[in-house]
């Protein structure tokens, strides 16, 4: 998998909310069929990287660019935007988010959801966005709640809504902003093993997360931010393990009971 073609890539990433550095020059690769973890504690910029990353964030300085095609920008600094609305379409269809909050459309059922941006936005056929929707139910395992609306769902249940709603857009990659961090602990493991799962059949993905079980188990790689900066990096096996930096070992202790 080291010699898979990068989806993601981030060099030196700046981002600033006015005078606020948020980020301060951080570097990120997900190839294909990996999944990158980022952890780190809460303000360390997890968030402001993943919406850097699928351009809902404008960013100062910095490359990102999308299965090796780099983002063309006009403008330096806080007049910095991505120049091409095109390609912006291009990639934002093409990487799927996941919210803590689920963010379903309530007045939707969950198979209406699941085919609105696939039917609305790309256009595609009515009738195959529909079967392969209820295909992506039956894999998160929610194929009886087709026809039910989000309010009657458990947040477990929601949440794996979400996520065959981002499978729908056949992205290239799929985005998890603290996918669990909403949940009741049982609830949460319904949701851990789906990632798990989609992890298992190589989908490239890039978790935020607070639950280090999570990113030890699903991770080839694994991003300690601090501040908006990478204080650590690696495998799970040795930044779990073996984790060299203070701050590191700091973070670890204060989440693991
Ligand atoms: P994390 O996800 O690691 O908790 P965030 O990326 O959400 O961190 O936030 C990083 C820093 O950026 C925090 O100090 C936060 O207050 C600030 N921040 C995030 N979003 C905004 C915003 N829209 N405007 C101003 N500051 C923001
Ligand atoms: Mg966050």
């Amino acid at each position: 998998m080291p010699d898979a073609p990068p989806v993601i890539e981030i060099r030196d990433l700046h981002k600033a909310y006015g005078p606020l550095e948020v980020l301060k020059g951080v570097d990120l690769t997900a190839r294909q069929g990996q999944v990158v973890s980022l952890i780190g504690s809460s303000g360390s910029g997890k968030s402001t990287l993943l919406r850097c990353a699928n351009l809902l964030e404008d960013s100062q300085k910095g490359d990102i660019l999308f299965c090796e095609e780099p983002i063309t920008w006009r403008g330096s600094g806080h007049a910095r935007r991505p120049a091409d609305a095109a390609q912006i379409t291009r990639i934002r269809t093409n990487l799927s988010m996941v919210f803590q909050s689920f963010n379903l459309w309530s007045h939707l059922t969950i198979l209406q959801n699941v085919m609105e941006a696939p039917v609305h936005v790309m256009r595609r056929d009515p009738a195959e966005v529909e079967a392969r929707a209820r295909d992506y139910l039956a894999k998160v395992g929610i194929a009886d709640k087709a026809d039910a609306w989000p309010a009657q769902l458990s947040g477990g249940q929601q949440q794996r809504a979400a996520i065959a709603r981002a499978l729908a857009m056949e992205p290239k990659a799929l985005l998890f902003d603290e996918p669990t961090s909403a949940l009741d602990p049982e609830l949460e493991q319904e949701v851990v093993r789906v990632i798990k799962a989609l992890a298992d059949e190589g989908r490239t993905m890039v978790i935020v997360t607070h639950d280090m079980k999570l990113a030890h188990d699903v991770s080839d790689h694994v991003i300690f931010l601090h501040k908006g900066l990478i204080e650590e990096e690696g495998p799970p096996d040795a930044l779990f393990g073996q984790p060299k930096s203070e701050r590191l070992r700091g973070f670890l202790s204060a989440t693991s009971h």
